[in-house]
């Protein structure tokens, strides 16, 4: 339901056009409030945008979205985003010649089940401590002790070195972009009752098609803008400067507007030096300045267009690649491989183009054939992708000791780890939060 605005609705301020920012916006604009956002970048998306570069348009790091991604697939219906940007597929994890997993378009939990029959590279030992582990879950309630890393919670399970290597390592780290020793069981154990353990319709894999920027950003702002909203880019806020009981954004362009209520909608990293002038937020801007982070690297490798993988992703061990995705097979280029690395790692060390030659060796050994060398390849480093996905981590809420002044992003508290559903949630709570308040 939409509710227009009136001139006297109460008006919010949001920095930032991430996917948690807008979320908010597209929600305050639906519940009848006033909004203004603005991002200092050129272009809309933060951590999830297009690139463009070298003759390269392409997103700043390969993404996937699950089924499971409730309130980001509600919101790109709102937008007017059919489900046809995505690539969807039966969730599928491939290491060509080693191991195939592939969920059956079943109910759970006959979709694993039907999955672990048809397996490849999985002895029946291995096939039964993998539903095992399901059902240790499920016993718990998927509510696992908040000190349980998940190397530990594998160990408790019992779970046989190849499963630990190709199902569920490469999981965890895919998921929570944390290793496995560091990584908390509670939030992995949130992801597989979401997924594995859920069904085939959410544990499907969501490629999209069109470039980051395009999947929700774009429509969204022009969704707000038909609505009066307005959407600024490279407008950064330098300041949130109470007046009265209101706000004024330094960096506005419209210097006499006051906002009842301020969202930031940034990165964490970003966040605290916008709170840190409030002294009520002395607290928050600690434990937002406690949270450490893990990178995200992606090479895209652009070959003659006869070069393709066996699926749309598939995975790689023993190198440095996690996994390369063929983009030809999603909408991109032919020929246009993405490999991906998560988390930290020894290839953070080595120059650019001693990484971009590993990553081509590591695909030739993975398709077992010589290859041209690639015509152009992007590197592209994000140092902070997201937060180190932690046990006992201490996640922010939206609502802030500071009264008008909200969060928004994907590190506020919730079920999931630093994903686009996370940033899309928390933004979607900031809004409720505050049209509850107004
Ligand atoms: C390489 C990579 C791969 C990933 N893969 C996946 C994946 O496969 N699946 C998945 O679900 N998630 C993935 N993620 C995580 C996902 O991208 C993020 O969790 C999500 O995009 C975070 O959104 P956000 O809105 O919280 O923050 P951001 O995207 O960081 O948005 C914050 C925005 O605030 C703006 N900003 C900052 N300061 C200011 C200021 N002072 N004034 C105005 N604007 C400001 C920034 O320009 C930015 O646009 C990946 C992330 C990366 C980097």
């Amino acid at each position: 339901m939409f509710q227009r605005a009136g001139p006297n609705a109460p008006h919010v301020g949001i920095i930032g056009g991430g996917y948690a920012g807008l979320a908010c916006a597209v929600e305050l604009v639906r519940k009848g409030l006033r909004v203004a956002l603005f991002d200092g970048a050129r272009v809309l998306g933060g951590r999830a945008r297009i690139v463009e570069k070298n003759d390269f348009h392409v997103d700043n790091g390969q993404h996937l979205l699950l089924g499971a991604y409730t309130e980001t697939l509600r919101l790109l219906r709102i937008v007017g985003v059919k489900p046809s940007v995505f690539d969807s597929r039966p969730l599928d994890l491939y290491y060509p010649g080693q191991f195939r997993l592939r969920a059956a378009a079943l109910p759970a939990p006959l979709h694993l089940a039907v999955g672990l029959l048809r397996a490849e590279g999985m002895d029946w030992a291995e096939r039964r401590a993998c539903l095992r582990f399901i059902r240790h879950l499920k016993a718990q309630r998927f509510r696992l002790p908040v000190q349980l890393t998940v190397s530990q919670l594998l160990d408790n399970a019992a779970q046989p070195e190849r499963l630990r290597r190709f199902l569920w390592e490469p999981l965890c780290v895919a998921a929570l972009n944390t290793p496995a020793a560091e990584a908390s069981a509670r939030v992995f154990a949130n992801v597989l009752r979401d997924t594995l353990a859920a069904g085939a319709s959410a544990s499907e894999l969501l490629i999209p098609k069109v470039d980051l920027s395009e999947l929700f950003p774009v429509p969204a702002a022009r969704w707000l803008g038909r609505r009066h909203a307005q959407v600024y880019v490279t407008e950064a806020i330098t300041r949130i400067a109470p007046d009265g009981a209101r706000y004024r954004l330094e960096g506005d362009p419209v210097a006499a507007r006051r906002f009842d209520h301020v969202v930031v909608a940034t990165a964490p990293y970003h966040a605290a030096g916008l709170l840190a002038p409030f002294p009520a937020l002395a607290p928050l801007v600690t434990s937002i300045e406690a949270l450490a982070f893990e990178p995200i690297l992606t090479t895209y490798l652009q070959y003659d267009e006869t070069v393709g993988l066996p699926a749309p992703m598939v995975g790689a061990e023993g190198g440095h690649a996690q996994w390369f995705f063929d983009r030809g097979q999603f909408g991109g280029p032919a020929g246009l491989i993405a490999a991906v690395i998560s988390a930290r790692g020894p290839h953070l060390d080595l120059p650019r183009d001693a990484l971009e030659l590993a990553l081509h060796n590591e695909l030739e050994a993975l398709l077992g054939r010589r290859l041209n060398t690639p015509e152009a390849t992007l590197t592209i480093t994000e140092k902070r992708a997201t937060f180190a996905c932690r046990p006992q981590l201490a996640r922010p809420d939206v609502r802030t000791a500071q009264p008008g002044l909200w969060l928004a992003g994907d590190y506020i508290d919730g079920p999931y780890p630093a994903t686009l559903e996370g940033a899309v949630r928390a933004g979607v709570r900031s809004a409720h939060a505050i049209a509850r308040s107004a």
